[in-house]
């Protein structure tokens, strides 16, 4: 009988022999502690299962069932079908990659589980779904009303012999025979506080639960964990930005920004104002800024960051303006280069597409100080540019970036200010989590004179009118954007696409209209140069993908036209839709939704329409969505959410700030487990080497 260790090598685990165990080495696991932290990433049993007559198109579903043909399929493109039955029906299953591998992976009996979006071309089926192989057992278990859990799969493991089945049973071998049990590092007191097990339960209870309820009963101990860490890091950063004093200070607000406002083609807008003037406050004090400037698509950010920069370019510092793709960099230096080379400030562009001369150019101004403003994109974040004096670093659209690249450009300043900028309203609670530290601007209304968009959803069969109205209107000198989920026809599903669309359209319903098109697969110099045009009036309808999305100014578009809206998140509709009616003429949006058409694509679609205000755009998004998508925390690298819900886990996310709020503020009068649990957290945060941001 093997006595185990949390740090026995998995060698000594019973079925691990120095073939699985080498590969598991591979994945980073070598000790037993960390085949235990190997979680299963759902569970299979009838709440979880969808019996094949009942799957809708466009929903996530697994299904359970037999394996009943499976072959190639020789079509446009080479493809392996496979097809799985239950006792109510039968889809199939459709591979394009690794057709080798699934020909050897399926025999005609066996029984999968298969997890993924159900498709429709030509019927449903299933594109590339995780899979998971049942044995019988597993397939009775289910219908005995038992729960199985799944491990994550990974190829290798897989080759390896490792599936769900072979890592229960090493993990029951491991529980069996394990002499000691995992140490927590919250203390216990926590635990009982927050009703939550301590870890060895929490993750005994995960590897085999008897019901949902501890599922989530572990999952929400693994959650409470996840949130203590990543408020940690935003007190942290909290307490370092409040320790921090600046070794620059700056002058009230000069000539130079009273020359800029007076040349500019509007007045700023209450809500501009006041951004402004938190903003050149903040900069004023001896900490560091670290502040959020939120406000719809549309309101006017863009303006209130260049007039911060200028503010900074006044006290002889340099700004870094990065921005998430080039075309909005390029927008953005392109309309502001003028007006500040008349006021005396120097403006340069840095993106990955320039030529290297050109770059090298850019780079050597920037760090001798002969560029004030430095525009770009993650080209910004790259070692070979530094800055002369970098004062301040604006982030555009900054939840299209993650916390390492943030850190990045913030580190090639002594604690620059900081403004982070973004288009998606955060509900308070959120906003306080994610971004606890950070101040936070509003902009709340939109320059005046703006008509609300007229939105409204239609189906394909109307769209001979739709194209009417849109001559009609480039009758009145009006422009068009019609937006495509697809680049070119794709055999893996059935969508409009913007190349054939082009094709058919420049040549028919709009031969005497000037039509071009852009896409993520046009040259960045050409499709820079198309959306200059575009901009200038010299084109009519632009016909685009998502490419557009985010910051694309063009005050004179006026019609939007979106096809297959029923496929686009809210958030996305949202900022599709901030691309028009940025002038005064009224503007229209038609999003046309393809059938089949699932309930939630239909519930988005109307709340879409009946809705222009981006927080309650937001708020509803994240209800459909969860806030991982929606604000980026995914990309967040070591601070990934994996067993956070933010949107059923308030609770837990006010008592881990309550947490920390003590370990900060009264950690003299702590417990030493509590002081040992800061301790731990402190180490770790230092292994990340992290930046939020804040500084
Ligand atoms: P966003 O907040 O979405 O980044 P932008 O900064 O791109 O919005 O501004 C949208 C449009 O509104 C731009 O064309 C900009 O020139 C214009 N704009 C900004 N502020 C005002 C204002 N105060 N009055 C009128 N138009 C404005
Ligand atoms: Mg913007």
């Amino acid at each position: 009988m093997a006595e185990l260790r949390l740090n026995s090598p998995l060698q000594y685990v019973k079925g691990v022999g120095p073939k699985k165990a080498a590969i598991m080495a591979g994945l980073g696991m070598t000790e037993v502690r960390d085949l235990l932290f190997y979680l299963p990433r759902r569970y299979l049993d009838r709440t979880s299962v969808t019996p094949i007559a009942k799957l809708r198109v466009d929903e996530p579903a697994t299904i359970v069932g037999v394996v009943k043909a499976h072959g190639i399929l020789h079509g446009r493109r080479k493809r392996y079908e496979v097809i799985i039955e239950d006792d109510t029906g039968g889809i199939p299953l459709l591979f394009f990659q690794g057709v080798k591998y699934w020909e050897r992976t399926f025999k005609k009996g066996q029984i999968f589980a298969a997890t993924g979006t159900v498709g429709y071309f030509m019927g449903l089926q299933m594109v590339h779904p995780d899979l998971e192989r049942l044995e019988d057992e597993g397939d009775r278990m289910i219908h005995a009303g038992r729960i199985i859990p799944v491990y994550p799969q990974r190829a290798e493991l897989s080759k390896a012999g490792l599936n769900s089945k072979t890592i229960r049973r090493l993990t029951t071998f491991i529980f069996d025979n394990l002499t000691e049990r995992i140490p927590d590092y919250l203390p216990p007191a926590e635990c009982r506080r927050q009703q939550l097990p301590v870890l060895d339960e929490a993750i005994r209870t995960i590897h085999y639960p008897d019901n949902r309820d501890q599922v989530e009963y572990g999952r929400r101990r693994l959650a409470f964990d996840e949130l203590i860490r990543f408020q940690h890091l935003v007190f942290r950063n909290r307490e370092h930005k409040e320790k921090t004093v600046k070794t620059r200070t700056y002058a009230p607000p000069g000539e130079m920004l009273g020359g800029f406002k007076n040349n500019l083609p509007f007045d700023l807008t209450s809500g501009q104002k006041k951004a402004v003037k938190e903003i050149f406050d903040d900069l004023q004090k001896e900490h560091p800024m670290a502040r959020m400037l939120q406000g719809d698509v549309g309101c006017g950010k863009t303006v209130v960051a260049v007039l911060s920069a200028l503010y900074i370019a006044e006290n002889k510092l340099q700004t870094a303006f990065m921005a998430p793709t080039e075309i909005l960099a390029e927008q953005h230096f392109r309309n502001w280069q003028e007006p500040l080379s008349k006021v005396g400030v120097t403006a340069g562009l840095l993106t990955a597409s320039l030529k290297a001369a050109e770059k090298k150019e850019t780079v050597r101004r920037c760090l001798e100080g002969e560029i004030d403003i430095l525009f770009g994109t993650h080209a910004l974040i790259y070692d070979y540019v530094s800055f002369n004096h970098l004062g301040l670093v604006i982030i555009d659209e900054q939840h299209r970036f993650g916390v390492q690249q943030r850190g990045k450009l913030y580190a090639k300043g002594d604690n620059p200010d900081l403004l982070v900028m973004t288009a998606t309203p955060i509900p308070r609670t959120l906003a306080l989590t994610l971004y606890g530290d950070l101040d936070i601007s509003t902009i709340d209304n939109l320059p005046a004179g703006r008509q609300p968009i007229r939105t409204v959803w239609r189906a394909t069969d109307v769209r001979d009118k739709v194209y009417d109205f849109i001559k009609d209107d480039i009758a009145k000198g009006g422009q068009t954007y019609i937006v495509y989920p697809l680049i070119e026809k794709s055999d893996q599903i059935e969508l409009e696409n913007v190349e054939d669309a082009y094709r058919d359209l420049s040549e028919g319903v709009f031969k005497d209209c000037r039509v071009a098109i852009v896409h993520g697969r046009v040259k960045p110099k050409e499709r820079d140069e198309i959306l200059g045009r575009f901009r200038d009036g010299e084109i009519d309808i632009l016909l685009v993908t998502t490419v557009i999305e985010v910051g694309i100014d063009n005050p004179n578009a006026t019609i939007m036209v979106i096809e297959h809206a029923e496929r686009f998140g809210l958030a996305q509709l949202h900022q599709l839709r901030g691309r028009i009616g940025r002038g005064e003429k009224q503007a229209t949006l038609v999003a046309i939704a393809h059938q089949p058409i699932s309930d939630i694509a239909a519930q988005r679609l109307k709340f879409f329409i009946s809705c222009t205000d981006g927080f309650r755009i937001a708020e509803a998004d994240l209800e459909l969505r969860g806030p991982g998508e929606v604000f980026g925390v995914r990309q967040s690298g070591p601070l990934e959410f994996n067993s956070v819900r933010l949107s059923q886990d308030r609770d837990l996310l006010e008592a881990s700030r309550d947490l920390l709020r003590r370990l900060f503020q009264e950690y003299n009068s702590l417990d030493t487990d509590y002081r040992s649990l800061l301790d731990y957290l402190n180490k770790r945060a230092a292994q990340i080497d992290h930046t939020l941001g804040g500084g």
